[in-house]
């Protein structure tokens, strides 16, 4: 439990929250500030910042419950779709500082806009390049 961690009051019941899943380590709810309804997050109950500094052991039971809850999310909704995504560190978006995923039910022709960004046009020798720097880092 981390002072003054939003997502660490919820988990200890300090503030209220609807909750859709727990376990010993994960917990689901419904973000309260939704993108579209049904808009669901889902935390590691240890607290870390996000993916970047989550421990291995933490990270390795994050996908079955994504999966568990995205399956409840899509049913629930009747959703064509599953949207799923994930910001570290303030410059991706990130505002609470509590490792989580968010799940949103998509529709085929839904508004929630679409969310591939446009594309840059670079050479393959360049691309070919930026994978080197990536797997020296590695
Ligand atoms: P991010 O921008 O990825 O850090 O997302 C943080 C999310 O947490 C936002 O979508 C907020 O709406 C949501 N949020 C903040 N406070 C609460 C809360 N008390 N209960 C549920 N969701 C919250
Ligand atoms: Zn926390």
């Amino acid at each position: 439990m981390e002072n003054d961690c939003i997502f660490c009051k919820i988990i200890a019941g300090e503030i209220p929250s609807c909750k859709v899943y727990e376990d010993d380590n994960f917990l689901a709810f419904m973000d309260i500030n939704p993108a579209v309804r049904g808009h669901t997050l889902v935390i590691p109950k240890h607290h870390c910042r996000n993916l970047l500094d989550t421990p291995d052991n933490v990270g390795a039971g994050f996908y079955p419950v994504l999966k568990k809850v995205s399956l409840s999310v899509k049913a629930a909704f009747r959703a064509e779709g599953i949207y799923m995504f994930q910001q570290n560190e303030p410059a991706s978006g990130q505002e609470v500082f509590h490792s989580h995923v968010h799940i949103i039910p998509r529709y085929k022709n839904d508004d929630f806009g679409k969310h591939n960004p446009p594309r840059l046009k670079v050479e393959i020798s360049e691309i070919a390049k930026d994978a080197e720097s990536i797997k020296k880092n590695i």
